[in-house]
Order: structure tokens, then sequence, then C-alpha cells
């Protein structure tokens, strides 16, 4: 899957599930990560290899989550969502024909839904954004007050995680 449809598919579900603006773009940004990650190592690694297995981003997603719980911490709860959009890159990628791995399992995960870069590929992200989108236009995530109260938070948690950072 190309990265555009990556990132729409990923944020149609993650707002549609969660109504939360600011997960949404932590998840958009995280549904990048596993083809990023294949970059420095140019034709090193295999397309769709180590940096395509799913515990490595469903195992961190889990413990930021607990841990955002836990310790009553709403940052923890947006790291985690990073992590659930790596983990939903390698779902989207599943849903093709060549499939992901499975690994530590055997076999792989192969929907066939549809082949990168052909017809097939444009019809499964209109499919999964329109279902998103009517999802959303029903639960009121996308009247106006909603988005605009959305948007402040995430102003305003951007904010609050830049001076930590930059403190
Ligand atoms: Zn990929």
């Amino acid at each position: 899957m190309r990265w555009v449809s990556h990132k729409t598919v990923t944020a149609g579900i993650v707002y549609a599930v969660t109504g939360d603006l600011t997960a949404t773009c932590a998840a958009t940004v995280g549904s990048i990560v596993p083809d990023l990650l294949e970059f420095p190592f140019g034709s090193l690694l295999r397309h769709r290899g180590v940096t395509h297995y799913w515990p490595l981003y469903a195992l961190p997603f889990v413990g930021f989550n607990l841990a955002s719980v836990y310790y009553q911490n709403f940052e923890l709860f947006y790291v985690s969502m990073f992590f659930m959009g790596a983990l939903l890159h390698w779902f989207e990628d599943g849903l093709s024909k060549s499939g992901v791995s499975l690994w530590p399992f055997r076999g792989r995960f192969a929907a066939n839904w549809y082949k990168t870069f052909t017809v097939s590929e444009f019809v499964t992200t209109a499919v999964l954004v329109a279902a998103s989108v009517t999802y959303c236009w029903y639960a009121g995530y996308f009247k106006q007050a909603y988005v605009r109260g959305e948007t402040e938070r995430l102003v305003v948690i951007a904010q609050i995680m830049f001076h930590k950072v930059l403190r």
C-alpha cells in the first residue's frame, strides 16, 4: 500500500473508533513507520520483512496503553496510539495479495483485497475511508462544535508535549 493510502485509511479508522483527533494524528504518523524503517537499510532488508512483524508494534501499544491507564497519563495514551498506527499499517498491508508475515507464527496474513499500485488498492482505500467517514458522520465527529473542541485539545496537548521535550 502507498503511504497516502496508509495515512487516509489509518486516520479514518482511528477517528471513527476513538473520536479523538490527537490520537488520530499520532496514529497517522505511526502508520508509515514500518516502511520508513526500511529506508536506511536500502536493499539489505526484504520489503515487508522484519519491520513488518506485528509484535514489534503490538507489544509497545499494549504496554503504553496499560501504563496510561495505570498512571492516568494521557501522553502515554498518545504514544500507544502511535504504535497502533504502525500496527494498522501491518493490518492494511495484510489486506493485499502478497500479505504480511504472521511471525512468530507460521504462514502469512494475506486477505487478497488488492494489489499495490493497481485500481484495487484505490478501491480498498475508498471503501475503508467511506465506511469510517459514514460512521464518524453518524457519531457526530464531523459536527462543527465537536471538531473545534478536538482541534483546540490537539493544540494544547501538542504545546504541552513540545514544552516537555524542549525543556
Ligand atoms: Zn508496508
